[in-house]
């Protein structure tokens, strides 16, 4: 999503300028055009040949720079660009872009932009508390900009407090979000994305669980983001870390997953319900009866479990008519008889969409290789494929079915 893309990556003068050379070669390495602006300050703590070689593109320091015919120094470096980002947002230039002033390079050039801005701010813990930069970051974020805060770490000064830069792949995720909220395919869609396998108690340490990763949920909600969507992802325990951005929340039992599923779908807090559910969690189907307070003893003979069924949570969704215009996706994975069990249970889940699957090979393997069915039957088989890959044909087929079924609400058929 960067390849190509023109990034206007502004350094301030703060130690923190070490670490745009970081983000400078990241966004560089996945594609992007990334021109650098410099405050003389940022020379003095990191060299323009450091960006320079790095971008291979040439770095502003300076107002007067002359212009040619193909390039009117701010005006053209400001015109071009899909995104911009201060690293390090220091105090001074905080102050600076809230009252736009254009006395170096980066004011200068935003002043001209109308490019998605993202401040990654770092100081002093003092400096980042104090109320004229607290003051100068609301008007920024007023104004629409993306502000990635400091973390409390270790600051330069060897001090503990806030205000120590966001690290740079951090950094770098929040500008894929920045970018897919501007031209995203599923911008002002609000997705519920379930993931990972869910686990149910027997007694306080054992629990009946199964193999799932949580790759292929974590893959949907990763690109549900950058494509622009509002994402809230559902997850059983798994060992990922949580795409940046997302509304996570976590659970153990298929019980609480069908809470946490039926909380997420109702409004938000700007009234707006979720568009689609994704269900790439393996629920369990059923769980232990009784749950025993202390751990269960050997006893030298065998242990028989009574097991009750769980609630579906797809199918339990059918009851309720707030959900109608709900896009409905679920996963079957299956040993025997993929795409006629897949099918049967597109129909009795009532689902849009069903994405089958071979369970033995694609649960907790990095890569999958699916069929889409859709209501009515249409099969898409793809090959093997990356589930970050898969991930994105799932939601383009999801593109699909959604902007037809908004059309046939509308009465254009
Ligand atoms: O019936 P089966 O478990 O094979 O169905 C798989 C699909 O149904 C998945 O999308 C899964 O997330 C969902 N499911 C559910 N509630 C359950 C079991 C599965 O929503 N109790």
């Amino acid at each position: 999503m960067l390849r190509d893309k023109h990034i206007l990556l502004g350094v301030a003068g703060g130690i923190a300028a070490y670490k745009a050379v970081q983000v400078a070669h990241d966004l560089t390495k996945a594609g992007a055009k990334v021109d650098v602006l410099m405050t003389s300050a940022a020379t003095r703590f990191v060299t323009p040949l450091t960006f320079q070689a790095l971008t291979h593109r040439p770095v502003h320091t300076d107002i007067f720079e002359a212009w040619t015919e193909d390039f009117q120094g701010h005006v053209t470096l400001a015109h071009q660009a899909d995104a911009a980002l201060i690293v390090p947002a220091t105090a001074d230039m905080l102050a600076k872009l809230a009252h736009g002033l254009a006395d170096d390079v980066i004011g200068l050039t935003l002043l001209s932009c109308t490019a998605p801005l993202l401040l990654a701010p770092a100081m002093e813990s003092n400096m980042y508390a104090h109320p004229a930069t607290r003051q100068n970051l609301a008007t920024l974020i007023e104004r629409g900009a993306t502000v990635v805060e400091a973390e409390y770490g270790v600051l330069a000064s060897g001090a503990m407090g806030w205000g120590r830069l966001a690290e740079p792949d951090q950094i770098v995720a929040a500008v894929k979000l920045m970018l897919g909220r501007k031209e995203g395919t599923l911008v002002g869609q609000r997705l519920v994305v379930t993931a990972g396998g869910t686990q149910e108690p027997l007694d306080p340490v054992r629990y009946i669980g199964n193999r799932s990763s949580g790759q292929m949920g974590y893959a949907l909600a990763q690109a549900a983001l950058w494509r622009g969507a509002t994402v809230t992802l559902i997850s059983g325990p798994v060992r990922l870390e949580p795409p940046y951005g997302v509304h996570f929340i976590g659970v153990q039992t298929a019980r609480e997953m069908e809470k946490a599923v039926h909380a997420a779908l109702d409004a938000d807090a700007h009234g707006q319900r979720a568009d689609v559910l994704i269900m790439a969690a393996a629920v369990a189907d059923y769980r232990p009866t009784q749950v025993s307070d202390h751990k269960i003893k050997k006893t030298g003979n065998a242990l028989h479990l009574e097991l009750e069924i769980n609630p579906d949570i797809l199918a339990g969704l059918n009851a309720q008519p707030s959900l109608e215009n709900l896009l409905r996706v679920g996963f079957a994975a299956e040993t025997d008889d993929l795409l006629r069990n897949a099918e049967k249970k597109l129909v009795s889940k009532n689902l849009d969409l069903i994405v089958a699957n071979e369970a033995v090979s694609s649960i907790g393997a990095p890569d999958n290789e699916v069929t889409l069915i859709e209501r009515g039957g249409k099969q898409t088989p793809l090959h093997r494929l990356p589930k970050a890959q898969v991930a994105e044909a799932i939601l383009d087929k999801v593109g699909e079915i959604s902007s037809r079924l908004r059309a046939t609400r509308n009465g254009h058929f």
